[in-house]
C-alpha cells in the first residue's frame, strides 16, 4: 500500500469535480461585522461576509465579548479537566440552567460542540435503550447520522419531511419497543421547516422519543429565541431539543435540554460528554451572555427579519431565483461544483464579497449553490451589491455558456 500515494489520489478526485475545499483565510473584524479581512497569498482584502452562521452577529456583542474576557481574567483560559473531574465550572453551571429555562424544559446538559451534542447524546441513547430502533429523517444532519450509526442501533431513513411515510416504518413495531424519531426544525440547507407536531402526534401514537435539532432556530424564532418548536409551542412535545452556542448565540458549544432523568442518563453514559475537557469558562460565560441577552432583547431579531426580507426582495426585483424560503436561510442553486465555484470566486475576486461554495455531500450533487445568510449588519447598500454582484455573475457564467 502507497499511503501517499492513496491521499494524493482521492484529494485529485475531489479536485477533478471541482468540490475540493478551499478555506477563506479570514481576519472578523469585531467593530465592523459583517466585514473581514481575507488573506490570499500576500494579499490582503476587506470583503463582506455573505455566509457566516453567526446569524445575529453575537460574536461581536460587547456584552458577549466582555464576558468572555471578564472570566478569562478571572478564571483563566481552560477549565482544567473533563466535567467529572475539577473541569466542572461556575459558569457551565448557570448556562444549563439558563438553557432549560429556554426551552421549558427540567434540566440542560452542554458539550464542546452541536456536533459533539448530537453524537454522545444519539450514540448513548440508541445504544443503551434495549433494542432501540431509531428513524431519522433522509436531511438530516452528519452529527445525527454518526451519532446513530456509532450506537449499532437498527436504523430507518424516512423521506425529508415525509409524515406518511414515518407512520409506515413505526407500524411494522410492536407499541412496547423503543424508538427515537430524530429530525431538524429549520433545515440549514433549504430552510424549510419540519412538521414538527404531526411527528410529535406519530410519538405519542407509537410510543416514541422524540429528539429535534433545533440548531438554526435557537436564538432566532420564538419568544426569547427559544426556537421553533417554543414559537409553535410544542416544548412540551418534543422530549430532547438541541441546540449550539455557535451559530445564532455567536460563541460555540452545543446541548440538550430535556427531563431530569433523561440528562442525567446522557451525564452519566454519553462518552463523548465523559472523556473530553469541558468548555473554557470564558466560552461558557460569553454564550451565557449571548443566551440571557436574546432572551431579553428582540431587537436583532426584528432587524434580522428585515435584512433578510431586503434581500428576497432584492433578488426577485433582479430576477435571480432562489429557493424560497419561509426562513432566513437563502440559498441560490447554480447547479454544479464548479459554476458554483467560479461564482464564488468572482464574487471575492472582482467585488469584494465572500459567500463560500457549498457542495455534495453537504448538499446533493446538481444542487451545488451559495447559502446567503444575512445578518442585523448588513446594511441595504451591502445588500445592493450582493444583487449587482450576483447578477453579474449569474450572467457571466450561464448567458456566456448560452452564447
Ligand atoms: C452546524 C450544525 C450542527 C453542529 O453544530 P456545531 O455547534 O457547529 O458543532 C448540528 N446540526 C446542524 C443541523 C447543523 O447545521
Amino acid at each position: 500500500m502507497n499511503y501517499q500515494r492513496f491521499f494524493q489520489d482521492c484529494l485529485q478526485e475531489l479536485k477533478d469535480e471541482g468540490r475540493y475545499r478551499f478555506f477563506a483565510n479570514l481576519e472578523r473584524c469585531a467593530s465592523a461585522f459583517p466585514h473581514a479581512i481575507c488573506r490570499k497569498d500576500d494579499e490582503e482584502k476587506k470583503v463582506v461576509v455573505w455566509c457566516a452562521n453567526d446569524y445575529l452577529g453575537m460574536g461581536q456583542h460587547p456584552k458577549v465579548i466582555k464576558a468572555m474576557t471578564d472570566v478569562a481574567n478571572r478564571d483563566g483560559a481552560g477549565a482544567g479537566g473533563t466535567r467529572n473531574i475539577s473541569g466542572t465550572n461556575h459558569y457551565h453551571v448557570l448556562l444549563e440552567t439558563e438553557l432549560a429555562e429556554l426551552h421549558q424544559k427540567e434540566a440542560g446538559l452542554i458539550f464542546t460542540s452541536g456536533y459533539v451534542s448530537n453524537e454522545a447524546t444519539l450514540s448513548a441513547l440508541a445504544q443503551n435503550l434495549p433494542n432501540c430502533v431509531v428513524f431519522s429523517d433522509k436531511c438530516n444532519h452528519a452529527s445525527i447520522i454518526h451519532g446513530i450509526r456509532n450506537s449499532r442501533a437498527e436504523k430507518h431513513v424516512f423521506r425529508h419531511n415525509d409524515v406518511a411515510h414515518l407512520r409506515e416504518l413505526l407500524s411494522q413495531y410492536p407499541k412496547e419497543q423503543a424508538k427515537i424519531i430524530v429530525f431538524e426544525s429549520v433545515y440549514s440547507m433549504d430552510g424549510d421547516i419540519a412538521p414538527i407536531a404531526e411527528f410529535c402526534d406519530l410519538a405519542d401514537e407509537f410510543n416514541a422519543l422524540t429528539f429535534i435539532d433545533e440548531v438554526h432556530a435557537v436564538g432566532m424564532y420564538g419568544e426569547q429565541g427559544s426556537g421553533m418548536c417554543s414559537k409553535l409551542g410544542l416544548n412540551h412535545r418534543v422530549d430532547i431539543i438541541e441546540g449550539t452556542l455557535g451559530k445564532a448565540f455567536g460563541v460555540v458549544g452545543g446541548y440538550i435540554t430535556s427531563s431530569s432523568a433523561l440528562i442525567d442518563f446522557v451525564r452519566s453514559f454519553a462518552s463523548g460528554f465523559i472523556f473530553t475537557t469541558s468548555m473554557p469558562p470564558p466560552v461558557a460565560a460569553a454564550a451565557l451572555a449571548s443566551v440571557q441577552h436574546l432572551r431579553h432583547s428582540n431587537t436583532e431579531r426584528e432587524q434580522h427579519l428585515e435584512t433578510v426580507a431586503m434581500v428576497k426582495r432584492k433578488l426577485t426585483a433582479a430576477g435571480i431565483p432562489f429557493l424560497p424560503t419561509e426562513t432566513h436561510i437563502i440559498p441560490i442553486i447554480f447547479g454544479s461544483a464548479s459554476a458554483c465555484k467560479q461564482a464564488s470566486d468572482r464574487l471575492l475576486d472582482q467585488f469584494g464579497i465572500y459567500a463560500q461554495p457549498i457542495n455534495y455531500p453537504t448538499v446533493p450533487r446538481g444542487k451545488e449553490r451559495l447559502r446567503i445568510t444575512p445578518s442585523p449588519f448588513h446594511t441595504e447598500e451591502m445588500i445592493d451589491d450582493l444583487v449587482f454582484a450576483l447578477r453579474s455573475v449569474w450572467d457571466s457564467i450561464f448567458m456566456d455558456k448560452a452564447a
